[in-house]
C-alpha cells in the first residue's frame, strides 16, 4: 500500500490543499480508491464514514475534473441534508486550488440561491435527489453533460426509499460516464443497481468491524430499560466529556432525552427528521462551534455527520442494523483522535446485541456503573437471556 499522498498520482494543487487539511498519509480506502479512480475506472466503494471515504472519491474527481468549463460535470448524490453540506464542505477544501465550481441542491429551503448557482456555471453539483429532480424538471438543473457520477451512502438512499429517484437520476446522466458508488453495506440491493449502472466496475472494501472500532474504546453498560434515562444521566455526569452525541432510536426518545439533559447544567440540541431544515442546521452548527455540549439525534439525521472532536458517543439503544453501531460510534474516535463509546443495553436488545458482535467478530466490553443503584443485577455475560422481572414491577414501572 503507498504511503504517501504523491505516490498516489495527485497533483501538485491538490498535495497543497491536502497539507493545507493537515493529512500525511492516505487512509486504506484512498490508498486502494484514488489510483483506479484516477484511471477511470468504475468503483464500488464498501466503506463507512470515518473511513475518508470523502476524499477518496473527491480527490481524484477534482483532478481529472481538471478545470472549469462552466456546465455540470460531476454529480454527487446523498442521501440527507447534512452529508450534502459536508461532502461540499469538503470538494471546497480539497480543490481550495482547482477553480472549479461547486454548487448544493437539497430541499426545505427556497430555490433562488440555489438555481443563481446552477445559472453561475456549477462544475460539480452535490445534491439529495427530490431536489436535484425538482430542479431538473424545472430545466435548471442539466445533467446531460455528467462525467462522474458520485452514488454515496447508497445503503442509506435505498433504506430511505430513494431507489426509484436514485435510477432515474442515473438515466438521466449520459452512458458514457465514471460512476463511482459508496455504500457501508454492499448487498443484493446495491449490487443490483452496480450491475446495470457500472461499468467493471472493481470493489475497494475498508470494511472492517476494527476500521471504525480501532481507536474507539467501546462498551456496553447492561441495564433495564425502564432504567435508562437514570443511567444515561448519571454516565452523564460521571463522564469528563467535551461533547457528546447522543443516539436513539425514536424521535420521541430523542425529544425526552433532551429535555431530560436540559434539566442539567449542559446545554443540548437535538436533530431529528421532524425538525425544521433551520433548526437542524442551527443544531449542528451550535454543536460543532461549542455552544451546545451534547446532541441528540436520531440514526436517520446523524448518519454520516462528520464532527470533529467529539469526545463521546452514548447509544441510548443498540441499534437495530448492526453497521449502524459502527456508523454510530465511528462519530467520535475519528482519523486517529481517541474517542469513547457507551451503549445502554437492554434484555430486548438481547439479538441486536449479538449483531452487533457478529459483526465486529468479537463481544464488547460489559460495564457496570458503581454507586448506581441498579433494581436489578446487570447481565454481564456476552451470551445473556432475559433475566426474570416480578410481572408486579413492570407494570409499576412502565
Ligand atoms: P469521511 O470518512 O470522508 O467522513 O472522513 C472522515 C474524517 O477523516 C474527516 O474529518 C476527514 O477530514 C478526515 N480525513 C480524511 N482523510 C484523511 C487523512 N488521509 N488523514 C487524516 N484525516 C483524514
Amino acid at each position: 500500500m503507498s504511503s504517501s499522498f504523491s505516490e498516489l498520482g495527485l497533483s501538485d494543487s491538490i498535495l497543497r490543499a491536502l497539507e493545507s487539511c493537515g493529512y500525511t498519509e492516505p487512509t486504506p480506502i484512498q490508498a486502494q480508491a484514488i489510483p483506479l479512480i484516477l484511471q477511470g475506472r468504475d468503483i464500488i466503494g464498501a466503506a463507512q464514514t470515518g473511513t475518508g471515504k470523502t476524499a477518496a472519491f473527491a480527490l481524484p474527481t477534482l483532478q481529472r475534473l481538471d478545470k472549469s468549463l462552466g456546465h455540470p460535470r460531476c454529480l454527487v448524490l446523498v442521501p440527507t441534508r447534512e452529508l450534502a453540506v459536508q461532502v461540499e464542505e469538503n470538494f471546497r477544501r480539497y480543490g481550495q486550488h482547482a477553480g472549479l465550481n461547486i454548487t448544493l441542491l437539497y430541499g426545505g429551503v427556497g430555490y433562488h440561491e440555489q438555481v443563481a448557482g446552477l445559472r453561475r456555471g456549477a462544475d460539480i453539483i452535490v445534491a439529495t435527489p427530490g431536489r436535484l429532480l425538482d430542479l431538473w424538471g424545472r430545466r435548471q438543473a442539466h445533467l446531460d453533460k455528467i462525467e462522474v457520477l458520485i452514488l454515496d451512502e447508497v445503503d442509506r438512499m435505498l433504506d430511505m426509499g430513494f431507489i426509484e429517484d436514485v435510477s432515474r437520476i442515473i438515466r438521466l446522466c449520459p452512458k458514457e460516464r465514471q460512476t463511482l458508488l459508496f455504500s457501508a453495506t454492499v448487498e443484493k440491493s446495491i449490487l443490483n443497481i452496480a450491475k446495470w449502472a457500472l461499468r467493471e466496475p472493481e470493489t475497494v472494501d475498508a470494511r472492517s468491524g476494527a476500521t471504525a472500532a480501532e481507536t474507539v474504546a467501546h462498551y456496553v453498560y447492561p441495564v433495564e430499560s425502564y432504567q435508562k434515562y437514570d443511567l444515561l444521566l448519571t454516565l452523564l455526569a460521571k463522564t469528563d466529556f467535551k461533547s457528546v452525541l447522543v443516539f436513539t432510536r425514536t424521535k420521541r426518545d430523542a425529544d425526552r432525552i433532551t429535555e431530560w439533559v436540559e434539566s442539567t447544567k449542559n446545554t443540548v440540541a437535538t436533530l431529528h427528521a421532524d425538525r425544521s431544515q433551520p433548526e437542524r442546521a442551527e443544531a449542528l452548527a451550535g454543536f460543532k462551534s461549542g455552544k451546545y455540549q451534547v446532541l441528540v439525534a436520531t440514526d436517520i439525521a446523524a448518519r454520516g455527520l462528520d464532527i470533529r472532536g467529539i469526545t463521546h458517543v452514548f447509544n441510548y439503544n443498540v441499534p437495530e442494523h448492526p453497521e449502524d453501531y459502527i456508523h454510530r460510534i465511528g462519530r467520535t474516535g475519528r482519523a486517529m483522535e481517541e474517542g469513547v463509546a457507551y451503549t445502554l443495553f437492554s434484555p430486548d436488545e438481547v439479538l441486536y446485541l449479538q449483531a452487533v458482535e457478529r459483526l465486529l467478530g468479537k463481544p464488547i466490553e460489559r460495564r457496570k456503573l458503581d454507586d448506581f443503584k441498579y433494581r436489578f443485577e446487570p447481565m454481564m455475560g456476552a451470551n445473556t437471556s432475559t433475566p426474570t422481572l416480578a410481572p408486579a414491577l413492570r407494570r409499576r414501572n412502565r
